[in-house]
């Protein structure tokens, strides 16, 4: 097969390699294997993972758009780093919108869907120290309420700012206060937002849900802080 250029899409084995390049910088970031702030260099990743600067150059692009590194001019990136203006940015920006899509979400739940929040509240609340699967059972938990009423945009929007608090729950787990009763609250919030639901208690459940946020922010700065120490 001749190679070409000028074709308009690329190939999918092309692809798959970026999405594992993508894949395992994001696993290696999460984790702190790659330090909030510290700088990558592109022809030493590409000696690591053994490939061309293509697809790193292509992975990186995709974390930048989600904030996670900058590219910089020549070859490198550098990690984003943690802070808590940033923190607070976020969580201000997902009170707006989460508020105002609770509110439109309530009166659409049916069985089915909190059921599955549920199911995912049951699974957060069996996890202790795997950062990932903590992560996804509660993202779970909370993208069942809204599913249904996220546009594009909103889906868009949401995943970059769930993307992001990820992040710092992943980086500062460790630094968490894991004490029963903290570990209790969360779920305990949790549960009454589901509670709230099901009794299809809108403005409560909005602001229920704005607390939960606030604490969720309030916990995840309190680590940033104990870290920083
Ligand atoms: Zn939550």
């Amino acid at each position: 097969m001749t190679a070409r250029t000028d074709t308009r899409v690329r190939s999918i084995s092309h692809r798959s390699l970026v999405d594992r390049v993508t894949e395992e910088l994001q696993r290696a970031i999460l984790n702190g294997d790659i330090a909030p702030g510290s700088t990558i260099s592109i022809v030493e990743l590409c000696k690591e993972f053994d490939v061309s600067h293509i697809p790193v150059r292509e992975a990186l692009r995709r974390l930048e758009s989600e904030g996670v590194v900058s590219l910089r001019p020549g070859r490198s990136a550098v990690v984003a780093s943690l802070s808590a203006d940033d923190l607070s940015n976020i969580y201000s920006l997902r009170k707006l919108i989460e508020a105002d899509l609770v509110v439109k979400a309530t009166p659409r739940l049916d069985a089915a869907t909190l059921e599955r929040a549920d199911a995912a509240m049951k699974e957060y609340a069996t996890i202790e120290r795997e950062a990932s699967r903590l992560a996804a059972a509660h993202h779970a938990f909370h993208a069942a309420f809204l599913d249904d009423v996220l546009g594009t945009a909103d889906r868009r929007v949401l995943e970059l700012l769930w993307t992001s608090s990820d992040r710092y729950l992943h980086l500062l787990l460790s630094d968490l206060d894991k004490g029963p009763e903290k570990t209790q609250a969360r779920i305990d919030e949790h549960q009454e937002l589901l509670e709230l639901a099901r009794a299809g208690r809108t403005e409560e459940l909005r602001d229920a849900w704005v607390a939960h946020l606030d604490s969720s922010e309030q916990a995840l700065l309190q680590a940033l802080a104990a870290r920083d120490k």
